[in-house]
């Protein structure tokens, strides 16, 4: 579902993707974890074109991400992304924010993207919160929105980029649990996590990346009772 070859990115003299590949199949669920300042941010970014590449090619359901032909609004219906700050429109109800981009982007009729918002918003939880602002809710109740106003788009990829680090810990659970679900109905996922316990438990593969680079790609059980390299040992070590 997504291929990631031979990708280099340099901000000015610094190269901060070294050469990554990476292919993440359909329905899989791809933990990228690794220390501060390793790229993770950089690359799962670098999968719907929030940041451009030097090298190398991209490629997401058969669409190549970088492409100057690839129509740019299109790639980013189809490839939801969570973000740690939860982004919503402050003036609008959690429903507004969910079928905000259907109507604008895909002109889907307002009563139609208001009635799937509403479905979405009630799968995750959040059946009692149709008309509150973000400011009504909690940071964890924010982040399901957030996750449900990307899953209105009907996207066939979702990247997170630490959904949530900036929660508070009674919130993480709610969102982790949003993302476990997600994962069972088979949605191709990567996500950037620093949640160690999901990424054993809900992951198929583990992506450790430290300066830049891939350093292994291995399954839960085997990267975390036997990681081959020193770099991933001494990682584990501080985290776990
Ligand atoms: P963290 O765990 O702290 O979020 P990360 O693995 O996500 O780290 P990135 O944010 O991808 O790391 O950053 C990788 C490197 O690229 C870092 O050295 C960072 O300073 C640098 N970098 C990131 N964004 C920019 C930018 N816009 N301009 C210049 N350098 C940048
Ligand atoms: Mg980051």
């Amino acid at each position: 579902m997504i291929q990631i070859k031979h990708v280099n990115k340099s901000f000015g003299s610094v190269q901060v993707l070294k050469n990554i590949d990476l292919e993440v199949q359909k329905s899989h669920v791809f933990a990228l974890i690794g220390p501060s300042g390793a790229g993770k941010s950089t690359l799962i970014r670098s999968i719907n074109a929030l940041e451009s590449i030097q090298t190398g090619e991209i490629i997401v359901d058969g669409i190549s991400v970088h492409d100057k032909k690839t129509n740019i609004n299109q790639l980013r219906s189809d490839i939801g992304f969570v973000f740690q700050s939860f982004n919503l429109y402050p003036h609008l109800t959690a429903v507004e924010n969910v079928a905000i981009a259907p109507v604008q982007v895909k002109k889907v009729p307002k009563d139609q993207a208001e009635e799937k918002a509403k479905k979405l918003l009630t799968s995750l939880g959040l059946g009692e919160k149709f008309g509150s602002y973000p400011s009504q809710l909690s940071g964890g109740q924010q982040q399901r929105v957030a996750i449900a106003r990307a899953l209105a788009m009907d996207p066939k990829v979702m990247l997170f980029d630490e959904p949530t680090s900036a929660l508070d810990p009674e919130m993480i659970k709610e969102v982790l649990d949003a993302m476990r679900s997600l994962a069972a109905t088979g949605m191709t996922m990567v996500v950037v996590t620093h949640e160690m316990g999901f990424a054993r438990e809900i992951c198929n593969q583990i992506v450790f990346m430290a300066d830049g680079a891939i350093v292994e790609v291995a399954p839960p059980e085997q990267f975390f009772t036997h990681p081959k390299t020193e770099r991933a040992k001494d990682f584990l070590s501080k985290v776990l």
